[in-house]
């Protein structure tokens, strides 16, 4: 633990090792390349009923470090957070073999774009299809060998069964935008980001946790993979989230 956050914060300037050491965070398995994947738990401060529950993912593509950055500002948050109403667990850095690639790129060590390698029903007629057809084989979006190959994705597979999430939220850069897949009306903006469907694709997240598991995925693209936003443009994301949630997944009773 002490290595992977003084890893991180060597990969990640302006990120300090302290705040990593400070996230708390547990270890539930090891990456390709044996890297720990780590996560945090986080109980409702004011329950009432039986508590939402949220998975957040950082970092599932090694070069985008804000997505990183961004999961361990809201870890911080919600541990000093004293009215979060939800149960949440947020996996920080779903890649860190691809963060800590020289130079850090998108796909994890076998060279797999874990967003492409989700195991959507259609995943075997659909995903090497569509890479070869439509990205010409682009190396950065290869979507493995079969689905659910790389350890990486089956991780973040057994945190949604063990966890049981009722929304998933993935932090990406550089889009810009806010993304959504899924059932329940997306909400139009979060913090500085505005809604924008991007499509899904065969074997991301959004196809197979959106459309197959019939779970509301939100994608947030920050607007840069190494500038990370301010604490406070971090918190307001984190706040419209938790409103959105709240009114669009309103148990009844
Ligand atoms: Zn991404």
């Amino acid at each position: 633990m002490v290595s992977a956050c003084a890893e991180l914060a060597r990969r990640i300037s302006g990120f300090d090792a302290e705040q990593c050491r400070l996230a708390g965070l547990a270890q539930a398995a090891a990456s390709a390349q044996g890297r720990p994947l780590l996560y945090r738990d986080f109980a409702p401060r004011r329950a009432s009923g039986e508590p939402h529950r949220v998975l957040v993912l950082g970092g599932i593509h090694g070069d985008e470090f804000s997505a990183v950055v961004v999961a361990f500002q809201w870890i911080e948050r919600l541990k000093n957070d004293r009215f979060q109403p939800y149960q949440w667990r947020v996996l920080p850095c779903v890649n860190p073999d691809g963060l800590m690639a020289q130079p850090a790129r998108r796909m994890n060590a076998n060279g797999v774009d874990l967003n492409r390698n989700f195991p959507a029903p259609d995943w075997e007629a659909r995903a090497l299809k569509f890479w070869s057809a439509r990205t010409g084989h682009d190396p950065r979006r290869y979507p493995g060998p079969k689905a659910a190959s790389e350890p990486e994705t089956r991780w973040v597979l057994e945190q949604i069964r063990s966890f049981r999430p009722d929304a998933i939220v993935s932090v990406h850069a550089p889009l810009n935008v806010l993304d959504f897949d899924g059932p329940y009306n997306p909400p139009v903006k979060l913090g500085y980001l505005r809604l924008q469907p991007l499509g899904s694709y065969p074997g991301s997240l959004g196809d197979y946790g959106g459309d197959f598991l019939k779970l509301p995925v939100i994608t947030l693209e920050l607007p840069t993979a190494r500038h990370t936003p301010s604490a406070d443009q971090s918190a307001r994301i984190l706040d419209d989230l938790i409103d959105w949630i709240d009114t669009a997944l309103r148990k009844p009773g």
